[in-house]
Protein backbone atom coordinates (compact mmCIF):
# COMPACT_ATOMS: atom_id res chain seq x y z
CA UNK A 1 0.00 0.00 0.00
CA UNK A 2 2.04 2.90 -0.86
CA UNK A 3 -0.58 5.71 -0.24
CA UNK A 4 -1.86 5.84 3.00
CA UNK A 5 -3.22 9.34 3.36
CA UNK A 6 -6.28 9.50 4.35
CA UNK A 7 -6.99 5.57 4.71
CA UNK A 8 -8.46 3.74 8.03
CA UNK A 9 -6.81 1.71 10.26
CA UNK A 10 -7.89 -0.91 12.59
CA UNK A 11 -5.97 -2.26 15.37
CA UNK A 12 -6.84 -4.55 18.50
CA UNK A 13 -4.75 -4.48 21.77
CA UNK A 14 -4.31 -0.88 20.60
CA UNK A 15 -4.56 0.58 24.06
CA UNK A 16 -0.74 -1.01 24.92
CA UNK A 17 2.55 -1.56 23.63
CA UNK A 18 3.25 -2.37 20.09
CA UNK A 19 -0.69 -1.66 18.97
CA UNK A 20 -0.45 1.84 20.28
CA UNK A 21 2.90 2.43 18.90
CA UNK A 22 1.78 1.09 15.30
CA UNK A 23 -1.34 3.85 15.81
CA UNK A 24 1.22 6.55 16.73
CA UNK A 25 3.41 5.74 13.34
CA UNK A 26 0.10 5.73 11.17
CA UNK A 27 -1.57 8.72 12.82
CA UNK A 28 1.16 10.52 12.05
CA UNK A 29 1.56 9.22 8.49
CA UNK A 30 -1.73 10.77 7.69
CA UNK A 31 -4.13 7.43 8.79
CA UNK A 32 -7.31 7.34 10.85
CA UNK A 33 -7.31 5.18 13.29
CA UNK A 34 -9.83 3.12 14.97
CA UNK A 35 -8.32 0.87 18.41
CA UNK A 36 -10.11 -1.30 19.88
CA UNK A 37 -8.96 -2.77 23.21
CA UNK A 38 -10.47 -5.32 26.15
CA UNK A 39 -9.13 -2.88 29.13
CA UNK A 40 -11.50 0.42 28.41
CA UNK A 41 -9.27 3.02 30.34
CA UNK A 42 -5.76 2.60 28.52
CA UNK A 43 -7.99 2.76 25.11
CA UNK A 44 -9.83 6.10 26.43
CA UNK A 45 -6.39 7.61 27.43
CA UNK A 46 -4.47 6.35 23.90
CA UNK A 47 -7.54 7.92 21.73
CA UNK A 48 -7.25 11.19 23.92
CA UNK A 49 -3.16 10.98 22.89
CA UNK A 50 -3.92 10.13 19.80
CA UNK A 51 -6.25 13.01 19.38
CA UNK A 52 -3.94 15.33 20.93
CA UNK A 53 -1.53 14.52 18.56
CA UNK A 54 -4.50 15.93 16.05
CA UNK A 55 -4.60 12.49 14.29
CA UNK A 56 -8.30 11.05 13.67
CA UNK A 57 -8.87 8.55 16.11
CA UNK A 58 -11.48 6.47 17.97
CA UNK A 59 -12.35 3.63 20.00
CA UNK A 60 -13.95 0.82 20.61
CA UNK A 61 -14.14 -1.84 23.41
CA UNK A 62 -13.53 -4.53 22.16
CA UNK A 63 -12.50 -8.44 23.21
CA UNK A 64 -10.87 -10.40 20.55
CA UNK A 65 -11.75 -13.49 21.64
CA UNK A 66 -15.63 -13.34 21.29
CA UNK A 67 -16.50 -13.36 17.33
CA UNK A 68 -19.73 -10.76 18.17
CA UNK A 69 -17.70 -8.53 19.78
CA UNK A 70 -15.12 -8.09 16.85
CA UNK A 71 -17.99 -8.00 14.18
CA UNK A 72 -19.66 -5.29 16.72
CA UNK A 73 -16.59 -3.29 16.19
CA UNK A 74 -16.13 -3.70 12.58
CA UNK A 75 -19.70 -2.60 12.58
CA UNK A 76 -18.80 0.49 14.87
CA UNK A 77 -15.68 1.11 12.53
CA UNK A 78 -17.29 1.22 9.47
CA UNK A 79 -19.75 3.61 11.02
CA UNK A 80 -17.24 5.79 11.80
CA UNK A 81 -14.62 5.77 9.01
CA UNK A 82 -17.18 4.81 6.20
CA UNK A 83 -13.88 2.22 4.90
CA UNK A 84 -11.92 0.16 6.33
CA UNK A 85 -8.19 -0.38 4.71
CA UNK A 86 -5.84 -1.81 7.24
CA UNK A 87 -6.60 -4.61 9.38
CA UNK A 88 -4.17 -5.22 12.34
CA UNK A 89 -4.99 -8.16 14.25
CA UNK A 90 -2.65 -7.28 17.51
CA UNK A 91 -4.06 -7.88 20.39
CA UNK A 92 -2.71 -10.84 21.96
CA UNK A 93 -1.54 -12.59 26.09
CA UNK A 94 1.53 -15.18 26.89
CA UNK A 95 0.82 -18.08 28.90
CA UNK A 96 3.43 -20.43 29.29
CA UNK A 97 4.78 -23.29 31.37
CA UNK A 98 6.20 -26.80 32.09
CA UNK A 99 5.16 -29.48 29.75
CA UNK A 100 2.03 -31.46 31.22
CA UNK A 101 1.53 -28.53 33.73
CA UNK A 102 0.02 -25.80 31.40
CA UNK A 103 -3.45 -24.96 33.25
CA UNK A 104 -6.00 -26.07 30.63
CA UNK A 105 -8.10 -22.80 31.43
CA UNK A 106 -4.64 -21.05 30.18
CA UNK A 107 -4.54 -22.90 26.97
CA UNK A 108 -8.42 -22.22 26.23
CA UNK A 109 -7.67 -18.60 26.92
CA UNK A 110 -4.40 -17.87 24.91
CA UNK A 111 -5.77 -20.08 21.92
CA UNK A 112 -8.73 -18.34 22.32
CA UNK A 113 -7.38 -14.96 22.22
CA UNK A 114 -3.98 -15.07 20.07
CA UNK A 115 -5.66 -17.74 17.61
CA UNK A 116 -9.15 -16.90 17.49
CA UNK A 117 -9.01 -13.73 17.98
CA UNK A 118 -6.90 -13.33 14.42
CA UNK A 119 -9.54 -15.24 13.16
CA UNK A 120 -12.53 -13.43 14.20
CA UNK A 121 -10.80 -10.44 12.83
CA UNK A 122 -10.63 -11.67 9.40
CA UNK A 123 -13.77 -12.85 9.08
CA UNK A 124 -15.28 -9.70 9.93
CA UNK A 125 -13.49 -7.06 8.52
CA UNK A 126 -12.41 -9.07 4.76
CA UNK A 127 -16.17 -8.18 3.50
CA UNK A 128 -15.12 -4.44 4.65
CA UNK A 129 -11.92 -4.30 2.92
CA UNK A 130 -13.61 -6.19 0.00
CA UNK A 131 -16.02 -3.81 -0.57
CA UNK A 132 -14.84 -0.72 -1.30
CA UNK A 133 -12.25 -2.13 -4.15
CA UNK A 134 -9.25 0.21 -3.20
CA UNK A 135 -6.64 -2.42 -1.77
CA UNK A 136 -6.38 -3.49 1.57
CA UNK A 137 -3.60 -4.64 3.54
CA UNK A 138 -4.21 -7.07 6.91
CA UNK A 139 -1.29 -7.29 9.02
CA UNK A 140 -1.39 -10.04 12.00
CA UNK A 141 0.63 -10.19 14.97
CA UNK A 142 2.91 -13.39 15.46
CA UNK A 143 6.46 -12.97 16.98
CA UNK A 144 9.56 -14.56 16.69
CA UNK A 145 8.18 -17.42 18.69
CA UNK A 146 5.84 -18.29 15.86
CA UNK A 147 9.23 -19.27 13.88
CA UNK A 148 11.06 -20.97 16.48
CA UNK A 149 9.66 -22.75 19.86
CA UNK A 150 11.40 -21.98 23.15
CA UNK A 151 10.94 -24.35 25.91
CA UNK A 152 8.46 -23.55 28.15
CA UNK A 153 6.35 -21.19 26.09
CA UNK A 154 4.39 -23.40 23.78
CA UNK A 155 1.30 -22.46 24.18
CA UNK A 156 2.59 -18.86 23.42
CA UNK A 157 4.72 -20.66 20.40
CA UNK A 158 1.51 -22.90 19.26
CA UNK A 159 -0.92 -19.83 18.88
CA UNK A 160 1.96 -17.68 17.05
CA UNK A 161 3.21 -20.86 14.54
CA UNK A 162 -0.67 -20.84 13.93
CA UNK A 163 -0.81 -17.15 13.05
CA UNK A 164 2.30 -17.10 10.57
CA UNK A 165 0.18 -20.12 8.73
CA UNK A 166 -2.69 -18.51 8.48
CA UNK A 167 -1.36 -15.40 6.81
CA UNK A 168 0.66 -17.27 4.50
CA UNK A 169 -2.23 -19.20 3.27
CA UNK A 170 -4.24 -16.31 3.75
CA UNK A 171 -1.49 -13.97 1.57
CA UNK A 172 -1.82 -16.61 -1.28
CA UNK A 173 -5.66 -16.42 -1.63
CA UNK A 174 -6.04 -12.47 -1.03
CA UNK A 175 -3.23 -11.28 -2.97
CA UNK A 176 -4.95 -11.47 -6.36
CA UNK A 177 -7.62 -9.18 -4.33
CA UNK A 178 -5.28 -6.41 -3.75
CA UNK A 179 -5.51 -7.16 -0.44
CA UNK A 180 -2.17 -7.55 1.41
CA UNK A 181 -1.15 -10.09 4.40
CA UNK A 182 1.74 -9.46 6.67
CA UNK A 183 3.10 -10.93 9.78
CA UNK A 184 4.53 -9.72 12.42
CA UNK A 185 7.56 -11.06 14.31
CA UNK A 186 9.14 -9.16 17.14
CA UNK A 187 11.83 -10.68 19.37
CA UNK A 188 11.62 -9.00 22.87
CA UNK A 189 9.64 -5.54 22.96
CA UNK A 190 9.39 -3.27 26.22
CA UNK A 191 5.44 -3.52 26.74
CA UNK A 192 3.09 -5.15 29.63
CA UNK A 193 2.81 -8.21 28.07
CA UNK A 194 4.04 -9.78 30.29
CA UNK A 195 1.45 -8.66 32.74
CA UNK A 196 -0.84 -10.24 30.38
CA UNK A 197 -2.94 -11.95 32.56
CA UNK A 198 -3.97 -8.34 33.93
CA UNK A 199 -6.52 -8.74 31.07
CA UNK A 200 -7.74 -12.17 31.41
CA UNK A 201 -11.31 -12.70 31.29
CA UNK A 202 -13.37 -14.59 34.28
CA UNK A 203 -14.54 -17.50 32.28
CA UNK A 204 -10.19 -18.15 31.64
CA UNK A 205 -9.94 -17.97 35.51
CA UNK A 206 -10.14 -14.00 35.83
CA UNK A 207 -7.70 -11.22 36.01
CA UNK A 208 -3.95 -11.40 38.27
CA UNK A 209 -2.53 -8.38 39.15
CA UNK A 210 1.25 -10.64 38.64
CA UNK A 211 1.72 -13.69 38.06
CA UNK A 212 3.55 -16.26 35.38
CA UNK A 213 4.16 -14.07 32.13
CA UNK A 214 4.94 -15.56 29.05
CA UNK A 215 8.62 -14.93 28.92
CA UNK A 216 11.22 -13.80 32.25
CA UNK A 217 9.65 -10.24 32.47
CA UNK A 218 13.39 -8.87 32.55
CA UNK A 219 13.56 -10.04 29.05
CA UNK A 220 10.65 -7.61 28.13
CA UNK A 221 11.62 -5.28 30.07
CA UNK A 222 15.51 -5.04 28.49
CA UNK A 223 13.25 -5.21 24.79
CA UNK A 224 13.27 -2.75 22.29
CA UNK A 225 11.60 0.17 22.41
CA UNK A 226 7.66 -0.14 21.20
CA UNK A 227 8.23 3.09 18.80
CA UNK A 228 10.99 1.16 16.61
CA UNK A 229 8.31 -1.59 16.13
CA UNK A 230 5.36 1.06 15.05
CA UNK A 231 7.68 3.28 12.44
CA UNK A 232 9.48 -0.40 11.03
CA UNK A 233 5.72 -1.46 10.54
CA UNK A 234 4.66 1.75 8.82
CA UNK A 235 7.58 1.18 6.43
CA UNK A 236 6.74 -2.22 5.74
CA UNK A 237 3.41 -1.59 4.88
CA UNK A 238 4.26 1.21 2.89
CA UNK A 239 6.50 -1.44 1.03
CA UNK A 240 4.22 -4.36 1.23
CA UNK A 241 6.88 -7.04 3.07
CA UNK A 242 5.31 -9.96 3.76
CA UNK A 243 7.57 -10.83 6.88
CA UNK A 244 7.98 -7.83 9.21
CA UNK A 245 11.07 -8.36 11.71
CA UNK A 246 12.22 -6.32 14.03
CA UNK A 247 15.25 -7.88 15.90
CA UNK A 248 17.51 -8.49 12.85
CA UNK A 249 20.10 -10.21 15.23
CA UNK A 250 17.33 -13.23 16.11
CA UNK A 251 17.92 -14.52 11.89
CA UNK A 252 20.60 -17.09 12.73
CA UNK A 253 17.85 -19.00 15.52
CA UNK A 254 15.84 -19.47 12.32
CA UNK A 255 18.69 -20.94 10.15
CA UNK A 256 19.32 -23.11 13.11
CA UNK A 257 15.81 -24.72 13.12
CA UNK A 258 15.62 -24.76 9.03
CA UNK A 259 18.64 -26.60 8.62
CA UNK A 260 17.68 -28.81 11.45
CA UNK A 261 14.19 -29.85 9.23
CA UNK A 262 16.11 -29.82 5.88
CA UNK A 263 18.98 -32.60 8.12
CA UNK A 264 15.43 -34.28 8.50
CA UNK A 265 14.82 -34.58 4.63
CA UNK A 266 18.15 -35.38 3.92
CA UNK A 267 17.78 -38.63 6.26
CA UNK A 268 14.33 -39.29 4.40
CA UNK A 269 16.11 -38.94 1.24
CA UNK A 270 18.95 -41.60 2.26
CA UNK A 271 16.32 -43.83 4.18
CA UNK A 272 16.47 -47.83 3.57
CA UNK A 273 12.83 -47.95 4.91
CA UNK A 274 11.89 -45.84 1.66
CA UNK A 275 14.10 -46.79 -0.50
CA UNK A 276 12.81 -48.19 -3.87
CA UNK A 277 9.79 -46.04 -3.34
CA UNK A 278 8.15 -45.07 -5.75
CA UNK A 279 5.34 -42.11 -4.92
CA UNK A 280 5.19 -38.52 -6.21
CA UNK A 281 3.15 -36.19 -4.25
CA UNK A 282 0.41 -35.23 -7.04
CA UNK A 283 0.78 -32.31 -8.57
CA UNK A 284 -2.36 -29.73 -8.80
CA UNK A 285 -2.12 -29.09 -4.97
CA UNK A 286 0.95 -27.92 -3.63
CA UNK A 287 2.39 -26.73 -7.07
CA UNK A 288 -0.78 -24.65 -7.25
CA UNK A 289 -0.54 -22.99 -3.80
CA UNK A 290 3.43 -22.60 -4.39
CA UNK A 291 2.60 -20.93 -7.56
CA UNK A 292 0.12 -18.32 -5.59
CA UNK A 293 2.59 -18.02 -2.84
CA UNK A 294 5.61 -17.06 -5.31
CA UNK A 295 2.86 -14.56 -6.34
CA UNK A 296 2.49 -12.87 -3.26
CA UNK A 297 5.86 -13.03 -2.48
CA UNK A 298 6.52 -11.22 -5.80
CA UNK A 299 9.59 -13.60 -6.43
CA UNK A 300 10.40 -14.53 -9.87
CA UNK A 301 9.49 -11.71 -11.29
CA UNK A 302 6.19 -12.10 -10.94
CA UNK A 303 3.98 -9.44 -9.52
CA UNK A 304 0.88 -9.93 -7.21
P1 LIG B 1 0.61 -5.26 25.79
O1 LIG B 1 0.12 -6.10 26.93
O2 LIG B 1 1.31 -3.98 26.10
O3 LIG B 1 -0.57 -4.96 24.78
C1 LIG B 1 -1.53 -5.92 24.46
C2 LIG B 1 -2.90 -5.26 24.37
O4 LIG B 1 -3.86 -6.26 24.03
C3 LIG B 1 -3.31 -4.64 25.68
O5 LIG B 1 -3.77 -3.32 25.49
C4 LIG B 1 -4.45 -5.55 26.16
O6 LIG B 1 -5.42 -4.89 26.95
C5 LIG B 1 -5.00 -6.05 24.84
N1 LIG B 1 -5.77 -7.30 24.96
C6 LIG B 1 -5.48 -8.39 25.70
N2 LIG B 1 -6.46 -9.32 25.57
C7 LIG B 1 -7.39 -8.78 24.72
C8 LIG B 1 -8.62 -9.26 24.20
N3 LIG B 1 -9.13 -10.45 24.55
N4 LIG B 1 -9.30 -8.45 23.36
C9 LIG B 1 -8.82 -7.22 23.03
N5 LIG B 1 -7.67 -6.72 23.51
C10 LIG B 1 -6.96 -7.50 24.34
O7 LIG B 1 1.58 -6.23 24.97
P2 LIG B 1 2.26 -6.07 23.53
O8 LIG B 1 3.63 -6.62 23.66
O9 LIG B 1 2.07 -4.72 22.98
O10 LIG B 1 1.41 -7.14 22.70
C11 LIG B 1 0.91 -6.89 21.40
C12 LIG B 1 1.17 -8.10 20.52
O11 LIG B 1 2.58 -8.23 20.33
C13 LIG B 1 0.70 -9.43 21.12
O12 LIG B 1 0.08 -10.19 20.11
C14 LIG B 1 2.00 -10.08 21.56
O13 LIG B 1 1.89 -11.49 21.58
C15 LIG B 1 2.94 -9.59 20.49
N6 LIG B 1 4.37 -9.68 20.79
C16 LIG B 1 4.89 -9.04 21.85
C17 LIG B 1 6.25 -9.12 22.10
C18 LIG B 1 6.92 -8.43 23.28
O14 LIG B 1 8.06 -8.77 23.63
N7 LIG B 1 6.26 -7.47 23.88
C19 LIG B 1 7.06 -9.88 21.25
C20 LIG B 1 6.49 -10.52 20.16
C21 LIG B 1 5.14 -10.41 19.94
Amino acid sequence: MQDVRGKTAFITGGASGIGLAMARAFGRAGMNVMLADIEPEPLAAAVAELEAMQVTAAGVPCDVSERASVVQAAAETVARFGKVHVLCNNAGVGAGGLVGEVKPADWDWILSVNLMGVVYGVDAFLPHLRAHGEGGAIINTASMAGMISAPGMEPYSATKFAVVAMSEGWAAQLAPEGISVSVLCPGFVKTRIDQSRRTRQTRFGGPEASGESVTGASFVASGIDPERVGARVLEALLAGERYIFTHPDMRGLVETRFAAILQGFDAAAASPALAGMEYTTPRGSWPKADRAFARALKVNGSQA
